[in-house]
């Protein structure tokens, strides 16, 4: 599989391959067809064009519809407005912890650590898993339970394509009362677009129930988060997070 088979949404892909059985039944290659979904709109385009596919002529008749091109165009156009995957947030740890471990094994998305590949099996098994606060503030070994919406969005920016890195959950060190400490918060690599993703997660109904989200610098057209309302972080904070994005959530029942 090629890298632009990756980006593809996984409900898009599975229509491509209903249409595209062959590599040119329906008057476009399957190759050029992806080429004209990546490039109009990237992240955007590709999480809305699964209902476009309706529109496609069944494998073997041609020609692809004419206004297809356009109407692609103008769903890129409009930017952001696409509805992203919300059914991990009622989805329990051990499910997807067991989903992460899955996706990296996949490719669709890294753990940049084995200590969290560890910790995350013990989660997919129901268990707690250990934290680095006695590393840092000493006193004895800890333990917490994973909270479920911390894991979901990054599960959500792997369908869509981003291949997110997990540098941290409850590992590393962290100011003495932080969310990694109590399972509630994740660390990914610094991308622009995973940002985008998790701050659109907080714009359409905040499913997995944010409370802060920092990166710096911040893109534009977004806000970084605290406590679920956008919120200007201390030159400090914001210097720290110039090499990961920080994400962290409430529970569910508040
Ligand atoms: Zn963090």
């Amino acid at each position: 599989m090629d890298d632009l088979e990756k980006m593809i949404y996984p409900p898009v892909k599975a229509r491509l391959d209903e249409v595209f059985v062959e590599d040119e039944p329906v008057g476009i290659s399957r190759r050029k067809f992806l080429e004209v979904l990546v490039n109009l709109g990237g992240m955007a385009l590709l999480a809305k064009a699964g209902g476009l596919f309706e529109g496609l002529p069944e494998s073997g008749q041609k020609p692809i519809p004419s206004g297809l091109a356009a109407e692609l165009t103008g769903i890129a156009d409009a930017g952001p407005n696409i509805v992203l995957p919300h059914e991990y947030s009622e989805m329990e740890t051990p499910e997807l912890a067991n989903m992460v471990i899955e996706y990296h094994q996949k490719e669709k998305l890294h753990i940049a650590s084995e200590q969290e590949l560890t910790n995350l099996e013990l989660a997919s098994q129901g268990k707690p898993v250990p934290t680095d606060y006695h590393v840092y503030y000493g006193g004895e070994p800890q333990y917490t339970y994973l909270n479920p919406l911390t894991l979901g969005p990054v599960l959500v920016a792997s369908d869509i394509g981003l291949k997110p890195t997990l540098l941290r959950l409850t590992t590393g060190g962290h100011i003495k009362k932080s969310r990694h400490y109590i399972g509630k918060a994740v660390d990914v690599d610094l991308n622009t677009e995973v940002f985008r993703c998790f701050y659109e997660l907080w714009q359409q109904g905040d499913m997995y129930i944010t409370n802060e989200l920092i990166i710096e610098p911040v893109p534009a057209g977004t806000q970084t988060l605290y406590h679920g309302e956008p919120h200007d972080y201390s030159a400090s904070i914001r210097e720290n997070h110039k090499s990961h994005i920080h994400r962290s959530t409430e529970d569910r029942d508040g």
